[in-house]
């Protein structure tokens, strides 16, 4: 920290991304990434002359990727706004709706990341609690008067609500952030919902389930106006905040429907196999809805299951926090991945009672 920083910033403690470490045959499942390569539709039209046209801005309004977007969700091109990521538009809408009277309210447990926009934009959270089970209740945040933002399903527990939770939520007539980043593995979306509600953002990202978390694309699903109130944001930070080789990524990603979804099929059936597997072995799972789980066992200390996978060269994560110390996060990847992390955990187990 050099001396010039900001007071405010230098007290700031910045999220903390999953490594991207550097190790051969590593098996990777820390940060929720997709196990298989984007759509070929995608690597074909990257190859195409777009390179070079890199000397020109890209198009500020996304308009091919809003129209790709609104297409596939059945909304109005009006409805859509593209992001450098959904962490971008997780920042706007912080940024437009959030302030000293009207403080975000979220969960104890919850993506790491909305705490840590906070702390950058002066904002004190108001934190409700995940109830013991670790679901989200509604009727909590009555007491709030601020905006809401909701994982859902939620991070890392994979737990999703249900639709009439969500609109409970909306009914308390403050703007509710849907963060759907893991929406497409089996929760209901609250897309359809928006023709009801003028109160109602939803995030999605292409980072999960659209294969291209490299390509930090995300987008907000909402009525016209608040689409309108992000943008003042955008366009007040960075107008083209989507590249155009992303642009085209997306673009293409969201018109292979075929593809995303044997992706998520796939994603949807390892999950559910991998499930079994583990509590036959005595590891109680929250139901997931999403490309992770989040197990803890009786026998095996939490961080000492971390380390020893760690050694094994696979890579899951791991958070300190009081509540949650007990479990991992495990992104669910291909089969083979998940194969070699059950003849892990295997091996640990068996060492663990000797
Ligand atoms: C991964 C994740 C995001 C961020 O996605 P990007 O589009 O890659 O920025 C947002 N919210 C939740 C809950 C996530 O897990």
């Amino acid at each position: 920290m050099s001396k010039y920083l900001s007071e405010r910033l230098q007290a700031i403690v910045p999220y903390t991304p999953g490594e991207q470490p550097k190790i051969d045959g590593l098996t990777k499942l820390n940060t929720n990434e997709s196990p298989f390569p984007p759509s070929p539709a995608v690597i074909r039209a990257l190859n195409s002359d777009e390179v070079g046209r890199l000397n020109l801005y890209s198009d500020p309004t996304s308009s091919a990727l809003v129209d790709a977007i609104a297409n596939r969700l059945g909304v109005s091109e009006t409805n859509i706004l593209p992001g450098n990521g959904s962490d971008e538009i997780l920042a706007f809408c912080f940024q437009a709706f959030c302030d000293e009277a009207h403080q975000p309210a979220f969960a104890d447990i919850t993506y790491g990341f909305y705490p840590v926009f906070c702390e950058l934009f002066g904002l004190t959270p108001q934190i409700v609690p995940l109830r013991d089970d670790l679901t989200i209740e509604p009727a909590d945040y009555t007491a709030h008067a601020g905006p809401i933002f909701i994982a859902n399903p939620n991070a890392p527990t994979g737990i999703a609500l249900e639709l009439p939770q969500i609109e409970a939520l909306l009914q308390l007539d403050r703007i509710v952030v849907v963060d759907e980043a893991y929406v497409d593995f089996g929760a209901a979306t609250a897309v359809t919902l928006l023709p009801k509600y003028d109160n109602l953002i939803v995030v999605r990202t292409f980072s999960k389930s659209r294969n291209l978390a490299g390509a930090r694309l995300g987008f907000a699903v909402a009525n016209e106006s608040l689409i309108e109130d992000l943008n003042r944001i955008k366009y007040s930070f960075n107008p083209y905040n989507v590249n155009r080789l992303s642009m085209i990524a997306g673009v293409k990603a969201m018109e292979d429907d075929a593809y995303f979804h044997a992706c998520i099929g796939k994603i949807i059936e390892t999950r559910e196999k991998t499930v079994s597997e583990l509590k036959r072995r005595g590891f109680e799972i929250p139901p997931s809805k999403a490309n992770f789980i989040f197990p803890k066992h009786p026998k095996l200390d939490a961080k000492q299951f971390f380390d020893a996978l760690r050694a094994r060269k696979i890579l899951v994560r791991y958070f300190s926090s009081p509540r949650i110390c007990d479990r991992v996060r495990v992104t669910i990847g291909s089969e083979e991945q998940m194969r070699l992390f059950i003849k892990a955990t295997d091996e640990i187990l068996e060492e663990s009672r000797e």
